[in-house]
């Protein structure tokens, strides 16, 4: 999958029928509720242009943080109008967005026959109804089924978005999430972590005592499970964990959870960690050195976030010296063990 360069455009809580209980955009994206008028949707798409590598494959606009669709009818038209003449200037190539699923609905997506939107992305969050109550979503797991039977009718690119750790879920309801998703066929996917945000319900819940989020590793071991899953089926997970900002870096917006600034990182960290501990118990390794080829993208995450792998596998095999050096034959996802 040709990963395109994305113009941001956040729209905190701009088209929220109501307030979801993990939510608080405004800590996420460090953005403070604002309108975009059509001089200041320009100026940003322009000063986003200039960072833009020439090799990139293709530029979208992309309008986050809120539901797209549930804006003004006018509202979404001006903020597309203003997109297609970059599109029709040919600095950028499409559209897209994410919106909530009971969005979703003939009328809005005939507005959107006349412009050049090719991506749509749904908060699904869960398929269990339940978990979408207690989370004060407000949908439920057929409308988004009924979403993206909308959306594939018009043919259009589908990313969806889950969340695993959301009051009253727990691995065995998040991995049949994962089962609903994966037979709707999107075109990729998404994981975020629940995490406690600052001015949330669930910040009050979990003051209360009634929320307790999952612990990171945890949160790790299971999202490397559903990465395994969908790569399986096929479908891309372009990221997992909350994109990191200044805002959280400066702990300022969140209470409490498992967010990383490198959670992606820790992911394929571990799915490293244990192919290679996979190869070594099969081969029974019982050298005092060990070297570890892996393609030379793969190193990092080989070695793990400070040279964790690197220590952990030399504990528990008892090894001297562990060297990991690169080998460009290796395909990303491959590594091979010698003694
Ligand atoms: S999760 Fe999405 S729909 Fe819910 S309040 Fe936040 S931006 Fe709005």
């Amino acid at each position: 999958m040709n990963r395109p360069f994305i113009i941001p455009i956040f729209l905190p809580h701009v088209g929220c029928p109501h307030q979801c209980a993990f939510c608080n955009q405004t800590s996420i994206t460090g953005v403070k509720h604002d309108i975009f008028t059509p001089e200041k949707l320009r100026f940003h798409i322009n000063e986003f242009l200039k960072y833009k590598n020439r090799q990139r494959q293709s530029v979208q606009v992309a309008f986050y943080g809120g539901n797209f669709l549930g804006l003004n009818k006018d509202y979404i038209k001006l903020l597309l109008d203003e997109s297609t003449k970059f599109v029709k200037n040919g600095s950028i190539d499409s559209i897209r967005f994410s919106t909530r699923p009971d969005t979703i609905d003939h009328e809005r997506l005939d507005i959107l026959e006349d412009y050049p939107v090719s991506t749509i992305e749904i908060g699904v969050q869960s398929m269990d109804d339940r978990v979408l109550l207690m989370a004060k979503r407000g949908h439920t797991a057929l409308d988004t089924e009924n979403a993206v039977a909308q959306l594939k009718k018009r043919n259009y690119e589908i990313g969806l978005q889950m969340m695993v750790g959301l009051p009253g879920d727990d691995e065995t309801k998040s991995l049949a999430t994962a089962h609903r998703i994966a037979d709707l066929s999107p075109d990729f996917v998404r994981v975020y972590p629940t995490v406690v945000l600052a001015n949330s319900r669930l910040a009050l819940w979990y003051q209360k005592g009634k929320y307790t989020p999952w612990p990171l590793e945890r949160c790790v071991t299971f999202v490397t499970k559903l990465y395994l899953f969908f790569r399986n089926k096929k479908i891309p997970v372009i990221r997992m964990g909350l994109q990191a900002s200044e805002n959280f870096e400066k702990g300022a917006a969140i209470v409490a959870g498992p967010y990383h600034p490198a959670f992606g990182h820790l992911v394929y960290s571990e799915i490293f960690l244990d192919m290679a501990t996979a190869i070594m118990e099969t081969e029974k390794v019982s050298h005092k050195t060990i070297t570890i080829k892996v393609n030379p993208r793969s190193i990092s995450k080989m070695r793990g976030l400070k040279n964790k792998n690197v220590e952990t596998l030399k504990r528990k095999f008892h090894i001297k010296s562990l060297e990991i050096i690169p080998d460009p034959s290796l395909a990303e996802d491959r590594l091979a063990v010698s003694s």
